[in-house]
């Protein structure tokens, strides 16, 4: 089995797409892990729900899903990402706000668990520091965690109890005995100072994570967010990925 793992979409189809021709290029998939927040920020929520609907999947919710449905107050918020969620609450179909809605926090999928945020605490908090992550470490049962949320993909690998902070750069990680969280970085609105849509597929024959990055049309989605209004710091944070 091949499965594709890809987090935060945040409504911007163009990557989604780039993403997807991309692992299909690559021997393709057979199962697409969703880490949450699918929509926010972008301008394509229903499609980007839609399209992911097409395959075959598991998703979990993340906040940016929890605001665009009420489930959280935007209080919480940046500004400008509470703006963005108003608009996104805006344009879901009731069909799609049903999707969300049924969302789970936390699934496991073969020996990997799935959180957006952490399996502490799913929808909030940001796996950023090896001593977040050592702390997390004892909140899932599987060998290996999948995250989202910060948007940066990267590595905790626990090595006799210290979780190690590793680099994950288009590169190819072996599963080994040791514990993992890992974060496959995010396909809408990456954050580590690249632009490209970032994501990984795992490989169960030869037990193999390997991480994408993924060049897709920004002043499409810019253009988009544009007419629709979306709040300017979102737009240009997309040409430098911060
Ligand atoms: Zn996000």
């Amino acid at each position: 089995m091949r499965f594709a793992i890809l987090a935060d979409i945040h409504s911007n189809l163009a990557a989604f797409e780039a993403v997807l021709a991309d692992a299909n290029n690559r021997g393709g998939f057979d199962k697409i892990w969703c880490l949450g927040d699918m929509v926010g920020y972008g301008p394509d929520p229903n499609e980007c729900i839609a399209r992911l609907r097409e395959f075959e999947h598991v998703c979990i919710a993340g906040n940016h899903d929890w605001a665009a449905i009420g489930k959280m107050d935007t209080s919480e918020f940046n500004p400008v990402a509470a703006i963005a969620a108003r608009w996104t609450a805006e344009q879901l179909t009731a069909e799609n706000k049903d999707y969300l809605v049924d969302l789970p926090l936390i699934l496991q999928e073969d020996g990997f668990t799935l959180a957006h945020g952490s399996p502490r605490e799913p929808i909030w908090e940001y796996l950023l520091s090896s001593r977040a992550a050592q702390e997390n470490f004892a909140y899932f049962e599987t060998s290996y965690c999948l995250v989202g949320h910060s948007h940066v993909p990267l590595i905790f690998e626990l090595i006799e109890e210290t979780a190690v902070y590793l680099e994950l750069k288009e590169t190819e990680l072996k599963l080994s005995e040791n514990r993992m969280i890992i974060n496959p970085g995010g396909v809408g609105q990456p954050r580590d100072a690249d632009p490209r849509a970032s994501y990984a597929i795992y490989d169960t024959e030869v037990r193999t994570v390997s991480h994408y990055r993924v060049e897709y049309d920004i002043p499409a989605t810019q253009k988009k967010m544009a007419e629709f209004g979306l709040p300017e710091p979102l737009i240009r944070r997309l040409s430098f990925g911060r």
